[in-house]
């Protein structure tokens, strides 16, 4: 009988890129004669244009896109809120494109923020269901630790602001340099780990020389092993979207003409926003520290990090004028400002590039680390605090802002300088170079990697 998967993406190119990677993946190393992979998105031409090469045909896989229209003042809360929300709103549809595959699919794939979609296999009764993580295995070990706490203990441990002692990872601080949630985000994790613990499997966008303990832990059945009951997780990583070869666009043009690691590239993901305030102290920050930049603006909102993500007519604005007087004109030959979204994964891998001013989402962090570049660590929300702390602190590959609220212009200037011209920035280099040679080893070891499916 064919091997048929049917893979759900929550909307978002960060959830997107790494489910369609994996459906490769299962295609190519591991038996599956056919994957069709849905995503989940409000604008479909806006989503197959950032896709790019990820699309390219790939012989069994099959792309849908279900689209969904959704009211802006439906959707509040955090971003988990918001996801979870839309995930429900899309199952309906999601469960009648997956009744009319042919032939019916045996396993059935959600991404850890789409995880609503798995309600599906139940009802299809597709007898196999798995989830794909695409940020750390430390944030999976939060979701699933939480969820193992009674609710009474959990709150109290939250509420005190102690660090929370994970078995085998380093201890999560729930204050304003780790928290990965506001305790709206908590109850959305809490679901989340609960349903982790009725999957047959859990795929994560991570290897082990990357998160050598926690996954050590999550293997150990007096650790996290106790806590997973027995659901196995892979760690299938890197699974990041491939250089397109020689794709045309006017920030490669202009990174060719300029010396080797010697810009700065600066973008927050794919909806991140910053304060109007915000943006003015980065761009005189970045114009003070005399490094040359390529740097992803978007218009600015003031109470909402993530508003791009969510309201794309803001994200299509192509006007710049809440830049300061003259910084375009001042910064012409040393910079250069591209409006909303540019081919991250071509920028990190040209030779051009020695840093990376980052929001610090998984996925971010996982393309600076394949092409070896050191990081400016720069959280807005969610899990972003987790994974620059572990940026920062624990692999040292990244310099990370000292202070709470607006990062001052000194202090960006500062940190651009430390991470180009200093000991401290060729170190970080030698780290992320090291980290970036286990990326490949992890990727040359797919073929033996044995997944029970
Ligand atoms: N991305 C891109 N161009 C942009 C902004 C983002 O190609 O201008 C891609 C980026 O390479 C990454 C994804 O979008 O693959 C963003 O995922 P990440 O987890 O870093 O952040 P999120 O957008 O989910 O917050």
């Amino acid at each position: 009988m064919d091997l048929h998967g049917a893979l759900v993406s929550s909307p978002g190119m960060g959830h997107a890129v790494p489910i369609i990677e994996l459906g490769k993946r299962l295609l190519t190393h591991h038996g599956f004669d056919r994957v069709t992979v849905f995503l989940v998105t409000t604008d479909i031409s806006r989503s197959k244009s950032q896709l790019g090469l990820s699309m390219s045909e790939t012989p069994g896989l099959v792309i849908e896109f279900i689209s969904l229209e959704v009211p802006e003042q439906d959707l509040t809360g955090s971003v988990l809120n918001k996801l979870a929300t839309m995930m429900r709103m899309a199952l309906p549809e999601i469960r009648s494109a997956v009744m009319e595959l042919e032939p019916r699919p045996t396993v059935l794939v959600a991404d850890l923020m789409g995880i609503e979609a798995l309600a599906v296999a139940r009802d299809l009764e597709v007898t196999r269901k798995f989830v794909l993580v695409t940020t750390s295995a430390w944030f999976l070990a939060l979701t699933v630790y939480m969820a193992s706490l009674d609710k009474g203990t959990l709150y109290k441990l939250v509420s005190s602001r102690e660090p929370l002692l994970i078995p085998g990872c380093s201890p999560v601080q729930l204050d304003p340099v780790q928290d990965p949630s506001s305790i709206q985000d908590l109850t959305e994790c809490l679901r989340m780990g609960t349903e982790i613990l009725a999957v047959n499997g859990v795929f994560v966008n991570t290897w082990h020389e990357l998160e050598c303990e926690v996954i050590g832990s999550f293997l150990d059945p007096e650790k996290l092993g106790r806590a997973m009951g027995g659901v196995p997780i892979y760690p299938v990583g890197p699974l990041i979207r491939p250089v397109e070869p020689g794709l045309k666009h006017e920030v490669l043009d202009w990174l060719e003409q300029q010396p080797e690691e010697s810009v700065v590239f600066v973008s927050f993901g794919s909806g991140g926003s910053l304060t109007s305030d915000q943006t003015t102290e980065l761009a005189w920050g970045l114009e003070l520290s005399r490094q040359r930049f390529v740097w992803v603006v978007r218009p600015p909102a003031e109470d909402d990090p993530s508003a791009s993500m969510f309201n794309t007519t803001k994200n299509q604005a192509t006007k710049t004028d809440f830049l300061p007087d003259g910084f375009l004109e001042r910064t012409e030959k040393t910079g250069l400002v591209v409006r909303t979204w540019a081919p991250q994964e071509e920028i990190l891998a040209h030779r051009s590039t020695g840093a990376f001013v980052s929001h610090c989402g998984w996925n971010s962090i996982l393309e600076s680390v394949a092409n070896g570049v050191p990081m400016i660590a720069w959280p807005l929300h969610s899990e972003q605090k987790m994974n620059a702390w572990m940026v920062s602190e624990e692999w040292k590959i990244a310099v990370r802002a000292t202070g709470q609220g607006t990062v001052r212009r000194e202090e960006i200037a500062e940190m651009l300088r430390r991470v180009m011209e200093e000991e401290e920035g060729k170190e970080m280099r030698k780290n992320v170079q090291n980290l970036k040679n286990t990326a490949q080893e992890s990727l040359m070891r797919t073929e033996s990697k044995n997944l029970q499916i």
